[in-house]
């Protein structure tokens, strides 16, 4: 099979991860006998460098042409002074909106091997697994109006029911195909749109009957997180819920930096870690390139129904850990760190 697909490295830790995940992709499309082609384009601060534009037209149009494109990061402080079109992070937001990516799938799941990494004791965390189904194209931060408005500054959460639906059929066929029970992630007790999300969820749920659905308060959710993370299957959440609920799974299953998602919903998936760009250790080789290669094994998985494929790219992550390699964010005090370069050496190697 040929695999034809876009990658936007991006932004700080963006290429050193990516590149990773691309070497990867070829071990495997040698392995399992397919023709990986791939084209690279800019996204973010190091296209509005060159473009002044932070998702330029050739790398739309590039993305539109293939099967699905693999994202690295972007962002960078830089441009923290710039208007809001100017800002790396509105070249995302485009590249999702463009894509038509609404269901944002970002697992988190405990690596046996990892179980010390985790700030959490061994008895909270073990058998966590859950999968959190982000809706990724509406609330804050697409409504609108937003902006200046003269007096103040606006941001608006808006959702139809519609929207609100369409990422619910996600959550619960995807229940489906594990342990059957949603978290409905929301804040109806203060919130009018979370009234609609909620009632709409309820409605949706009707057609489920086989799948038990909870409803929680977000701020609740933050507490569960950390206090039984094993209770959750999947979460069902709004843009900037899902969002900021992610960063925290990633914590409690050792570091943000393994964490993979995939954007589904338009006719090419998006796949990109969880993690943004790094700045703070951006250069120096040390970014860990899991999240990456395992939203790569999401892309094999999801847009190319390569599953064998996917699982041998999984298996070989969960074999290099228990080895006990470890990249910086992975190690306890004291432990040896590798390089990213050297994590993805040992996929390959594993993969082989
Ligand atoms: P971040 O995710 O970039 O980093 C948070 C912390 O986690 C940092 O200490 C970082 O060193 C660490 N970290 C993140 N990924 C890691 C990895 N792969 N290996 C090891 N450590 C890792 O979030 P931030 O610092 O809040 O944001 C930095 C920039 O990234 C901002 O410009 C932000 O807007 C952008 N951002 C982009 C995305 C995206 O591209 N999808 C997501 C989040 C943030």
């Amino acid at each position: 099979m040929q695999i034809k697909i876009t990658v936007l490295p991006g932004d700080g830790i963006g290429p050193e991860v990516t590149s990773e995940a691309v070497r990867v992709l070829e071990a495997v499309a040698q392995k399992f006998d397919h023709q990986l082609v791939y084209t690279s384009e800019k996204i973010g601060g190091v296209a509005i460098n060159e473009f002044n534009d932070p998702l330029p037209a050739a790398t739309l149009a590039g993305c539109l042409q293939s099967q699905a494109v693999l994202l690295g990061a972007v962002g960078h402080p830089d441009f923290d002074n710039h208007p809001p079109h100017l800002r790396p992070e509105a070249g995302l937001l485009k590249i999702r909106n463009a894509l038509g990516a609404y269901a944002n799938l970002r697992p988190a799941r405990l690596f046996a091997a990892l179980m010390d990494a985790s700030p959490l004791k061994a008895s909270v965390i073990e058998a966590t697994d859950m999968l959190i189904v982000r809706e990724l194209l509406g609330g804050l931060y697409f409504g609108q109006p937003r902006g200046d408005d003269g007096d103040s500054v606006i941001n608006t959460m808006r959702y139809s029911a519609t929207e609100v639906e369409r990422i619910s059929r996600v959550a619960f066929d995807l229940a489906r195909k594990r342990r059957r029970k949603v978290t409905s992630v929301d804040k109806s007790n203060v919130l009018e749109v979370s009234r609609l999300w909620r009632q709409t969820v309820i409605r949706v749920a009707q057609d489920y009957p086989d799948v038990t659905l909870e409803h929680q308060l977000v701020d609740s959710c933050a507490m569960a997180l950390v206090s039984r993370p094993a209770s959750f299957d999947v979460i069902l959440t709004e843009n900037m819920f899902g969002d900021i609920l992610s960063d925290e799974a990633g914590a409690v299953v050792g570091s943000l930096g393994l964490l993979a998602s995939a954007s589904t919903g338009g006719p090419v998936g998006l796949y990109e870690p969880v993690h943004g760009s790094a700045p703070d250790i951006a250069g120096q080789g040390i970014a860990n390139p899991l999240g990456a290669i395992l939203s790569a094994a999401m892309m094999l998985r999801y847009s190319f129904d390569l599953d064998a494929e996917a699982a041998a790219i999984e298996a070989a992550v969960e074999r290099t850990l228990a080895a006990g390699h470890r990249t910086r964010d992975l190690a306890n005090a004291g432990e040896a760190a590798i390089s990213t370069t050297d994590m993805g050496r040992h996929i390959i190697a594993e993969l082989a």
